[in-house]
């Protein structure tokens, strides 16, 4: 009998086949037999002999984490103290786990990546294999409890799926599962029941896990997913419906590094640029980073800083708060420092006039007011911008999305955040997955009520959220009214041959069903 598992899909795709756990961590039993330098080295070793193609900066990072002279200071003074050398790398590691932690958000996704590194270094140091992806000598879908960047970046083509019981839809394993078209669940919290040799079907857009499949039903469901990935690497061209409605598909990117498609950037998150640095970046340095964006040509739409709550920039010092999602952040922290958003206009400015192939157009994040829209469209405006927007993310915003209009030449629905808002339900946790999903009507009445705003002023609605690179939402989403999609560059083949395969009027009709 088939079973079901459910957690947050966040890389589309349905592929079935038997079930692989990765090693667990080493239990510390028994004495070590390497020292804490030999066995930090050891580490550092191992991920180097992976490191390889675009994996290679994520395990830099790590290797850069084993080599931090803090790290060692603080183990060999545990050892100084009498301590085995395992319990004390543990002990040393779990301090740097635990400060990540407290510092929220986007660190504390970042401390299981402390906490890989510490299950290696306590392994090498009692002589134990370290912990790493199953080898079974056959293509297999991935268990885990979670997944390391070490782990994640030397995935190999045996792995057809990826289950995790933690993570969230920004953790590595989201990232870079999507990045490469590996179907992927996560905050699965009943992954622990499957065992090696299951034989399952995951469904990385609906966020399931079927258990009980037949070997019969994995070979059908194993030769569609070959056919479809064949077909959707071979489609090209602009976003459009059967019936020839232009929808155009665009790209979200946090760097120049980032995958764009056909039609250019519909969200381009500064921010990430931004994430590790303790000092702010200069008009200058901004400047070069906006031009190796805008130097490519093409529509960009660029959003201000959006810091504060799981996105945190250390470099504007803000305070601590009890709530901070409901507190300074995105467009709120020119409260409090103005300074901030006058230097990255200008930087853009300047990044867009020394690059004229590019059309670029700027919008802030998380406005609630008509009053912050008219007065940051007023702002950009008189510092050169010529194309100004706002997103949409709280439920204040879009039941005033006309007024907004009024102000701005273009709204983009960030609807991570305004199903965050709406639901009341923290978009990193995973018990709320079924709040967060974007189906929920609730949240398309948002949708619909901005898209609406959008066709009555004659100006452009996109949404640039992760709903938009979903296949089967992106007609949903067009029948509302939503004039561009937004999403990982990866997800536009899917997302394309979906719209193709549809009128607008019955895009019309699946949107009038949804509501
Ligand atoms: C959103 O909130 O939907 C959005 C696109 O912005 P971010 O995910 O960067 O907060
Ligand atoms: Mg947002």
């Amino acid at each position: 009998m088939s079973e079901k598992l459910t957690g947050i899909g966040v890389s589309p795709g349905v592929i079935a086949g038997p079930v692989a756990r990765m090693a667990g961590p080493p239990a510390l039993t028994g004495r070590s037999v390497l020292n804490v330098p030999e066995a930090l080295s050891a580490v550092a070793l191992q991920l180097r002999g992976r490191a390889a193609g675009e994996a290679e900066e994520i395990l830099e990072a790590q290797i850069m984490m084993v080599e931090d002279p803090q790290l060692l200071e603080d183990a060999e003074r545990l050892t100084a103290e009498g301590l085995d050398p395992a319990r004390a790398l543990d002990r040393a590691f779990s301090a740097h786990e635990k400060a990540l932690l407290e510092l929220g958000g986007y660190f504390a996704e970042r401390a299981a990546d402390v906490e890989d590194l510490r299950h290696r270094a306590v392994a090498a140091a009692l002589g134990r294999p370290m912990p790493g992806l199953p080898e079974p000598g056959h293509p297999y879908i991935l268990v885990a409890d979670d997944l390391s960047p070490a782990d994640t970046a030397t995935l190999d083509s045996a792995v057809l799926a990826i289950v995790t019981r933690r993570g969230g839809p920004t953790s590595h394993t989201a990232i870079l599962a999507r990045a490469r078209g590996i179907p992927a669940v996560v905050a699965c919290p009943d992954a622990g029941l499957l065992a090696d040799g299951d034989l399952v079907a995951v469904d990385g857009s609906l966020g399931s896990v079927r258990r009980g499949v037949t070997e019969r039903e994995i070979d059908d469901i194993r030769d569609a997913f070959l056919a479809t990935r064949a077909r959707l690497r071979d489609g090209r061209g602009p976003g459009r419906t059967a019936d020839g409605h232009a929808v155009p598909l665009m790209s979200n990117i946090g760097s120049a590094a980032d995958p764009v498609g056909e039609e250019g950037v519909g969200l381009f998150r500064t921010e990430f640029l931004f994430l590790d640095r303790r000092t702010a970046p200069s008009l200058e340095e901004q400047e070069a980073a906006y031009a190796a964006v805008f130097s490519r040509g093409g529509k960009v739409v660029v959003r201000t800083l959006d810091a504060g709550t799981d996105k945190p920039l250390p470099f504007l010092g803000l305070a601590e708060e009890e709530n901070p999602a409901l507190g300074i952040r995105g467009l709120r922290v020119d409260r409090v420092l103005p300074e901030v958003l006058n230097t990255q206009l200008d930087a853009m400015v300047r990044a867009a006039a020394a690059n004229p192939s590019a059309e670029v157009w700027v919008m802030a994040p998380m406005v609630t007011t008509w009053q912050e829209a008219a007065a940051f469209a007023a702002r950009a405006r008189a510092r050169g911008v010529t194309r100004v927007g706002v997103m949409i993310e709280v439920p204040a915003a879009a039941l005033m999305a006309r007024e907004l209009l009024e102000h701005v030449d273009f709204l983009s629905i960030g609807t991570n955040d305004l199903s965050q808002y709406t639901f009341a339900a923290d978009r990193q946790h995973a018990g709320l997955a079924d709040l967060l999903d974007p189906w929920q009507p609730a949240l398309l009445r948002l949708v619909a009520a901005c898209a609406r705003a959008g066709l009555e002023m004659g100006k452009p609605v996109g949404v640039c959220g992760e709903a938009a690179g979903d296949p089967r939402l992106a007609p949903v989403l067009v029948g509302l009214g939503i004039s561009s999609l937004s999403m990982s560059a990866t997800s536009v083949p899917a997302v394309r041959e979906s719209l193709a395969g549809v009128t607008l009027g019955q895009c019309r009709a699946a949107a009038a069903g949804v509501l």
